[in-house]
This record gives C-alpha cells, sequence and structure tokens, in this order.
C-alpha cells in the first residue's frame, strides 16, 4: 500500500518533469483502446489542474500489468500546434492504471486543451480551464450542480446538454455510483452484484464512465467533486453501515476500498489521501472537503457530509438508515454533541467563512440544508439523513456565517432526486426570522424521483421554500456576477431515451446583497 511519502513523491515527479523510465507498456501496440473510460480534468486552481485517465484492458475490464509510463500533453489549441507543458506520468497498478497529474504553473483565467498517450493509443482530447487569481476582479462564473445518476434507472442525456450551457466548472455533489445489485426493472442493463470489494467498486466506476455523455461532459470543463451515501452504501454514517444489502465483515475496510476507488476515477490531487490511516490502506480517510476562490467573485466551498457524520436518529422500529422522525419523541434530535460534518471540519469550515472576502461564497454538499416539515398543521415530521437530523449542527453553521457576516452565501445539494428552491434563513424555527442566503437543491441526473402529489402542501408549510419538483430529472446552472445571481433549473424530456431533449423548468435571480429570490421562468 502506498505511503504518505510515496503519494508525495507521485504528484512531485509529475511537476519536476523528470522523464520516467519507458516500460515495455509504454510502447506497445494496444489490440484495445486503453482510454475507453475517457479523460477528465478537476481540482482547478488560478495556477493548476488535475488531468485524469485511467487505463484499461479491452471490455473495461482492469489491467494485469506492471506500473505504466503515461505521457501527456498540454497545449492553447486544440490541434496541440501550442504547447503549453508535456510530461510523463505513472498509471500505477495499485491504484488500478488511474493517472492524476497535476500540471503546474499554468497561466490565471484561461482555457487549455489536454491529452494522454500510451504506446500507440492517444486518448480523446479534453477540455479544461484554470480559474482567475484570487485577486482578480471577474464578470461572471457560470457552474452547473449536479448529482445522482443511478445507471438502470436512466440515460445520462442531462450531461450531452450540460456541453452547451458554456460552463466553467461542474459541481458534482454525489452519487456518482450507486452500489446496489441490479434492479428487477432497469432502463438500461448496468451492474449485476452489490459492491463490497476494491474490484466490486472498479468495475462499477469503470460502467458508469463507458458512457458516452458522461465522458463528454468530463472532457468539456474542470469538475469539483464530492460524494454522497452511494460511492459507498446506501444510508452509510461514518464508520456506522448502512441498511441495504449483504453485511461485510469489516465496514471500515469496505469503506477504505470504496474511497479507493472514488480517488482512482476521479481528477482529484494525491494530498486528499495523505492523510491515509496507517494500515487500513490508502482510502482509509481521504480528505475531499475544501474550497477554491474564483477571483474575487465569488469562493467554492465543497463539503464532505458522509466520512464523518454521527449515525442517524431515531430512525423507525430502531433499524438503521434513513427514515422521518417527530423531533417531540427523539431526544436525540436536540443533542450539540452531535456532528454532520466532524469536529475538524466545521472549525476548518468556521475559519474559510472568517477568512473570506469574496463577493459571493458558495457552499457546495451532498443535500437538502433547508428545514423541511412533511406534517401538516401542528407538530412535526422530519427526515434524519439530511440536514433537518441534525439540527443544532446546521444552527452552528447558520451562526458562523452571521458572525462572520459571510457576503451572499449560496448553498448547493443534492440527495433527494428533486428540487428544492429556497431561502437559507436565521432560523428555521422563526418563520419571521430574515433571510441570509439563497438554497438550490439539485434534482437527480436519472435516479428515480416522485410525485409532485403533496408539494404543494409541503411548500405551503415549509415557506421559506419557494418552488419543489420532484418529477423531473436534470441539473442546474447558477451564473454569478458582480451584480446577482441567475439560476436555471434544466430538465430532460424522458430520462428513459439517450436522445432525450432539454428544456427550462424554471429559473430564479437575486441581487447581491439581497437575498430574495425572484422567479423569473
Ligand atoms: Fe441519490
Ligand atoms: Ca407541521
Amino acid at each position: 500500500m502506498l505511503d504518505r511519502r510515496q503519494l508525495m513523491q507521485l504528484a512531485s515527479v509529475v511537476s519536476a518533469g523528470v522523464w520516467l523510465p519507458r516500460s515495455a507498456w509504454s510502447q506497445t501496440r494496444w489490440s484495445s483502446n486503453p482510454f475507453a473510460l475517457g479523460v477528465a480534468s478537476g481540482s482547478p486552481s488560478h495556477e493548476s489542474v488535475v488531468l485524469w485517465t485511467r487505463l484499461v484492458a479491452d471490455g473495461l475490464r482492469a489491467l494485469v500489468a506492471d506500473d505504466i509510463t503515461v505521457r501527456w500533453e498540454v497545449s492553447h489549441d486544440e490541434k496541440f500546434r501550442q504547447i503549453a507543458v508535456v510530461g510523463q506520468s505513472i498509471a500505477l497498478a495499485q491504484l488500478g492504471h488511474s493517472v492524476h497529474v497535476e500540471v503546474p504553473r499554468l497561466e490565471p483565467d484561461r482555457w487549455y486543451y489536454y491529452r494522454f498517450m500510451v504506446g500507440d493509443a492517444v486518448s480523446p482530447t479534453g477540455r479544461t480551464r484554470t480559474f482567475p487569481a484570487p485577486d482578480a476582479g471577474v464578470s461572471k462564473l457560470r457552474l452547473s450542480y449536479a448529482s445522482c445518476q443511478h445507471w438502470e434507472h436512466g440515460y445520462f442525456a442531462a450531461h450531452r446538454h450540460m456541453r452547451d450551457e458554456h460552463l466553467d466548472v461542474v459541481l458534482f455533489l454525489g452519487d456518482y455510483i450507486y452500489e446496489y445489485a441490479a434492479p428487477s426493472k432497469a432502463v438500461r442493463p448496468g451492474g449485476i452484484h452489490w459492491l463490497l470489494t476494491l474490484d466490486d467498486y472498479r468495475s462499477r466506476y469503470a460502467l458508469y464512465k463507458s458512457d458516452p455523455d458522461l465522458q463528454a461532459m468530463h472532457s468539456a470543463c474542470p469538475w469539483l467533486v464530492t460524494w454522497d451515501d452511494h460511492e459507498v452504501q446506501n444510508d452509510y454514517a461514518g464508520l456506522s453501515p448502512g441498511d441495504k444489502g449483504p453485511s461485510v465483515a469489516s465496514f471500515a475496510a469496505r469503506r477504505a476500498a470504496a474511497y479507493q476507488a472514488f480517488y482512482e476515477h476521479m481528477p482529484l490531487r494525491a494530498s486528499v489521501m495523505t492523510q491515509a490511516l496507517e494500515g487500513l490502506g490508502t482510502g482509509a480517510e481521504m480528505r475531499i472537503y475544501g474550497s477554491v476562490p474564483y477571483g474575487r467573485l465569488a469562493n467554492l466551498v465543497l463539503l464532505d457530509g458522509r466520512q464523518y457524520r454521527d449515525a442517524q436518529i431515531c430512525t423507525k422500529d430502531g433499524l438503521r438508515g434513513s427514515s422521518t422522525y417527530n423531533p417531540a419523541l427523539c431526544a436525540a434530535a436536540s443533542d450539540p454533541q452531535r456532528t454532520l460534518l466532524g469536529v475538524a471540519q466545521e472549525q476548518w469550515l468556521d475559519q474559510t467563512f472568517s477568512r473570506s472576502s469574496a463577493q459571493w461564497n458558495v457552499v457546495a454538499q451532498q443535500t437538502v440544508f433547508g428545514q423541511r416539515d412533511f406534517k401538516r398543521g401542528a407538530g412535526y415530521s422530519f427526515g434524519n439523513d439530511g440536514w433537518d437530523g441534525y439540527a443544532p449542527a446546521r444552527n452552528r453553521l447558520i451562526a458562523s456565517m452571521l458572525r462572520h457576516r459571510l457576503a451572499n452565501p449560496v448553498i448547493l445539494g443534492g440527495d433527494v432526486h428533486a428540487n428544492w428552491v429556497g431561502h437559507v434563513k436565521a432560523d428555521y424555527a422563526n418563520p419571521d426570522s430574515e433571510a441570509i442566503g439563497v438554497e438550490f437543491c439539485g434534482t437527480s441526473i436519472s435516479s428515480n424521483g416522485g410525485t409532485n402529489a403533496k408539494l404543494t402542501e409541503h411548500l405551503a408549510e415549509n415557506p421559506h421554500f419557494v418552488f419543489a419538483d420532484r418529477e423531473r430529472r436534470g441539473y442546474g446552472v447558477v451564473e454569478i456576477t458582480p451584480k446577482g445571481l441567475t439560476t436555471t433549473l434544466r430538465v430532460v424530456d424522458d430520462v428513459t431515451r439517450a436522445d432525450a431533449g432539454i428544456s427550462t423548468l424554471a429559473q430564479f435571480t437575486a441581487e447581491s446583497g439581497h437575498p430574495q429570490l425572484q422567479r423569473t421562468l
């Protein structure tokens, strides 16, 4: 297993541009396309971006081979005539022959093209960008937020349409894969078995990554990624397993395998793995939360609401996992010790808020932030898996935003396979308290939603939310300028068709300094 020193070496070999020894594989004539999983870029800063690919054998199978040296090129133009930087990197057998190039010393606020080469094989060309310098004035940021792409529930047509949105970055907020065995009803054939081992998780990522629309969107712009539960197991919390599927001898080992596979398939920096716990494997703990400035215009914060959380409370019949609960009958609901982000991440987030001088502060995380009471009239019924199951922790996050007078908070989420649009309240228990920010929880790319039958009632019960829809699949686009924010909810016509069209479900605006949503479409 790789240790911290080896991982740092891996990252630094690339940045030093040292020419690595060529293995026999580096010169091979490939009988199948080793780049069948496509290319991706992500984790951008103003001076660097991560380029990703993973070499596979015929049929998307893992390669049986030693480490392989891969060449890469970064260019100013699509035809690779104006080369910016070239280098080599190692596709480590131990990391599934994945490649993570941390390209250093790029110019800020600039688009680049990139590709990989190994033997006689050349990868598809990807397009990526650096962010503006932290002190730069910026006139516009366009990002999308997306989550929940259950393969068997539908096609990824949403990703094909996302290519036309002229995005600077995609924020993917969890459930990139699902760990389930094949469902009885599938829109398209997919995985067969429950994911339990590293090989299982690798092959599921390979299946998802084989989708041409998903590949196309990865090659269009950089992504910032976090995870939710299904990258490991439904409803897991920290080191407590979820409730579905076969149980394993060691959930910690299963989680470590799943985390490693996540790293192997995402454009992440090697530094996310440097806190791996001795003896538990590379992915034992993975620090994927972080923040990055987009000039002075915006700070993008990405949170991890799964790895460090306390287990769900007051679940029905004493089972594990998620359910609704009545806070009047659930003493644990008001326990201030319970946490969704963990102590270290909470402190880091508070410091991040205290230091931010950005005009807009985007907080991207996995689930619905605002309170949703599903019981009509007196009394409450809350979900226990989202922030409603961790209300004191939510109050601490709100208090932190207020204490540091965080400018223009924008909370993005996913998880619930439905669009929820609303105002972030200073105090959800007091409907008259001020709105301190706006929230957009996105629908799923393809995962099953629900019906809108009870939504009018739910919105009336929770007036800080101004819009909800469970029936449509898609993504959201947020455009931020110094003047204001515009969020457009984009939805596909028919998730059961790869060639589905796209349309706008609704659009909302808010002016800078004035968190009041106006519906404009
Ligand atoms: Fe999901
Ligand atoms: Ca109620």
